[in-house]
């Protein structure tokens, strides 16, 4: 019996469970991933050398204070298939590789984030069949292991394109919101590259700018720097060739088709497919898109599976949901 179950172990639930921990109320952090961690985990430092306050390194000290506290235990490989019970009494069904158990538990924070756009079904920028199409998340696993190379030949790229905005802001695609985060994460992935491949061009294909971060917001500055170009269009599609062609209209309406070595796709953020199973049993709501909407009573949602956001606003939300969940625990007594 714990007083807190959470469901997800990305940057909000693992802030949930410290600022839990901190009040001395226990907490089982569950999470169907292999490692503790979320989304964050793939997420590259982009310091260039200068620090971008990108927060990939929050989570990663946030577990590493949890993993020490004795009023936390993590489950990861686990997966909470159903819940039932009322705020006060919950019981919440984890399958894992040791089999089918029950955790008894208060209250709830389900923080179970939200995945990123498959680039594959958007069939026009040929995600599937096309190597050197990546994904922002493809890229940011390269610069993990330090080897940015082009999938076909193995080679460092001397040019790239990020197309900006690939499922967000698309209603044929059911997301017609932006996904908050991919303007700012594209600037500082692309600075740090830079760093790294000090003669690559870059050009950057999009529609509107929204970085949500100060310093970030410049993007037509940026593009006055030598190697960086940008265009204000949103590519038709992509063609593959021996490199990848981007086609797209210019501002005059003339169309343009431009060779690259690397054309990144910066996916966006996707509601969780399960949201309505755990709103419908924990008495939540969902927005029109599927991402949960906050207000609850013994069962508090937080992170991106509230809608995107970004990494410190992640956490920002799982301390919260965690005041509001001691404030109801503490109405119990
Ligand atoms: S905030 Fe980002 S850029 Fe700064 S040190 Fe941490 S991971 Fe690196
Ligand atoms: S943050 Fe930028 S790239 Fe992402 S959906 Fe919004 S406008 Fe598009």
């Amino acid at each position: 019996m714990y007083e807190v179950g959470i469901i997800g172990g990305g940057a909000a639930g693992l802030a949930a469970a410290l600022e839990l921990s901190r009040r001395r109320i226990s907490s089982a952090v569950i999470d169907s991933g292999r490692h503790i961690g979320g989304l964050s985990r793939d997420l590259c430092c982009k310091a260039n050398p200068v620090c971008q306050r990108c927060d990939a390194c929050s989570p990663v000290d946030i577990r590493r204070e949890v993993r020490k506290s004795p009023f936390v235990t993590l489950l990861s490989d686990s997966e909470v298939i159903n819940v039932r019970g009322i705020p006060g009494s919950y019981v919440l069904s984890v399958q894992s590789s040791s089999g089918l158990s029950e955790i008894e538990v208060k209250a709830v924070i389900i923080a179970i984030g939200s995945p990123t756009f498959d680039a594959a079904i958007d069939a026009r920028y040929r995600y599937s069949d096309c190597a050197d199409v990546l994904t922002s998340r493809d890229l940011e696993t390269m610069m993990i292991s330090n080897d940015i190379h082009m999938p076909s030949t193995g080679k460092a790229p001397s040019s790239l394109a990020v197309i900006q905005c690939v499922g967000s802001r698309d209603a044929k695609h059911g997301a017609p919101y932006c996904s908050k985060v991919c303007c700012k994460y594209s600037l500082k992935l692309v600075k740090r590259i830079r760093k790294e491949l000090p003669g690559i061009e870059v050009t950057f294909f999009y529609r509107d700018w929204r970085p949500s971060d100060r310093g970030y917001d410049k993007l037509a500055e940026y593009g006055r720097e030598d190697g960086v170009h940008v265009v204000r269009s949103r590519p038709a599609e992509v063609i593959a060739d021996s490199r990848p062609l981007v086609r797209y209209a210019t501002v005059e309406d003339e169309v343009r088709e431009d060779p690259f070595d690397i054309v990144v796709l910066a996916v966006g953020l996707q509601p969780p497919p399960n949201s309505q199973k755990f709103a419908a049993s924990l008495g939540l709501q969902c927005n029109q898109y599927g991402f949960f909407i906050k207000k609850g009573e013994g069962a508090y949602a937080a992170g991106c599976c509230t809608g995107p956001k970004d990494i410190r606003e992640s956490v920002e939300e799982g301390i919260a949901a965690a005041g509001k969940a001691a404030a109801f625990l503490e109405g119990l007594h």
